[in-house]
């Protein structure tokens, strides 16, 4: 049920509840964390059960000729979650566990993204249920191109701007700018971020989400007084974030040794050499088979000995288990609801910080705002400045936080949650209630 517990025939919002009530749900677990802060903030009731509730959801049938002539039938979403504070902003996932449960979720974290990094944005999400790695590359420009003429009377630049997400990248994302531009006879390249250069792209969007990774990671690591050069990590993911990570911490002297990636796992005790995993990559398509590494169980990623856990694919990957024998005595995450509940209360009770989501991966975001700002203008911006911008926005926000946490004595994810809760329900209440 896509629904916050509020009193029925209030608010009630109901959907298909797809995932079997056994498995980890994120939309309940986000659900609970936003009360939770609105508790902690004191919030009344009705003002807890408008920021919960998403604003606008739409599930669209995704019809594609596949190049064999047959049709085959997709499912696709848009949700708005709270535009209190702007447009909603935040990306698209093609994956075959898409559904309106997650995506609802994965809303309401960019709500709140966008507020703990005070970017004038609300929070979106779209998804198509689909394995992008079974279409060839003219099937996924009809799936995208008919997702997006689907959900293009929901977003535009004013009104909601999509961005890459898992499995969609710049031609994706090209493909719907053009959809859109083609519908409204005229070029809109604020529509989505993350495109290339060549058509309202910016220079330094690709690798941002990373960076931001670091520069908190790296301010957690002062704050606690440890050495950046004495903290050996585990990234799982290789990808869009995972990749660059492992670059950008190894320039600061941290040193990566182990990755995990959908097709298996290493461990290379002695750190991994950026440029040498880039070129096998680049050749294997798999970080397995690494010069000097130990294939290993991707279940024990997190159990290397190790002293920073970055997961950086998909959610609710830390479990109870997973959080019972993690090595690392700091988490950050880089994927987006990475940890289920019962993971985040062991973490918690082995006094294990976890810098969350809504504040480490929001590099991404922070440089879509930018995109789209360089966009709305139609001038380009040096690309120190965005670099100087991003780095001053993210560590401002960590700092603003970690403030917050030892005001409020709970932990970084509760601070945070309640920063972009508080900033929500600050707009909220100004705004009034229509009509
Ligand atoms: N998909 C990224 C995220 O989850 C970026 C969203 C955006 O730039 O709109 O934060």
């Amino acid at each position: 049920m896509l629904s916050p517990r509020a009193k029925a025939g209030d608010n009630v919002v109901t959907r298909p509840n797809e995932a079997p009530p056994h498995e980890f749900n994120p939309w309940l677990r986000v659900v609970s964390l936003i009360e939770e802060a609105g508790h902690l903030l004191g919030l009344p009731d009705d003002m807890i059960m408008r920021i919960v509730t998403p604003e606008r959801i739409l599930e669209v049938a995704v019809p594609v000729r596949m190049d064999d002539g047959e049709v085959r039938m997709f499912t696709g979403w848009r949700i708005q979650h709270d535009t209190s504070r702007g447009p909603g902003k935040g990306g698209i996932r093609f994956h075959p566990s898409v559904n309106a449960d997650e995506i609802a979720a994965l809303s309401a974290d960019m709500s709140i993204k966008c507020a703990v990094v005070n970017i004038p944005y609300g929070g979106a999400k779209g998804g198509v249920r689909v394995d992008p790695a079974t279409l060839s590359r003219a099937e996924l420009e009809r799936l995208t191109r008919r997702y997006a003429f689907s959900i293009a009377p929901m977003i535009g630049p004013d009104r909601d701007i999509p961005a890459p997400d898992i499995n969609t990248d710049f031609q994706v994302m090209s493909w719907i700018m053009d959809t859109v531009s083609m519908l409204r006879g005229h070029n809109t390249p604020g529509v989505v971020t993350g495109k290339p250069l060549s058509i309202g792209g910016s220079l330094g969007h690709a690798g941002a989400t990373s960076l931001g990774v670091t520069i908190v990671t790296t301010a957690l690591l002062q704050r606690m007084g440890r050495m950046a050069n004495e903290q050996r990590v585990v990234i799982q993911g290789y990808g869009k974030v995972g990749a660059p990570l492992v670059k950008l911490l190894s320039d600061r002297g941290m040193k990566v040794v182990g990755i995990a990636d959908v097709r298996g796992a290493i461990h290379v005790p002695d750190g991994i050499n950026p440029a040498a995993m880039a070129a096998h990559f680049a050749e294997a398509g798999t970080v397995v088979g690494f010069a000097g590494s130990e294939t290993i169980d991707s279940d024990d990623l997190f159990s290397l000995p190790s002293d920073i856990a970055i997961p950086a694919a998909l959610g609710g990957v830390i479990t109870e288990r997973v959080a019972q024998t993690m090595s690392a005595s700091i988490m950050v995450e880089a994927a987006n609801g990475p940890t289920t509940g019962e993971g985040a209360a062991i973490l918690a009770s082995r006094n294990v910080p976890v810098i969350p989501d809504v504040l480490a991966n929001a590099g991404g975001v922070v440089a879509s705002y930018f995109e789209w700002a360089q966009d709305l203008q139609g001038f380009m911006w040096e690309p120190e400045l965005f670099q100087q911008r991003l780095e001053k926005t993210m560590s401002d926000a960590f700092n603003h936080i970690w403030k917050r946490h030892q005001e409020l004595n709970v932990t970084l994810r509760e601070t945070a949650i309640a920063v972009g809760v508080e900033r929500i329900a600050e707009a909220t209440e100004v705004r009034g209630l229509f009509p």
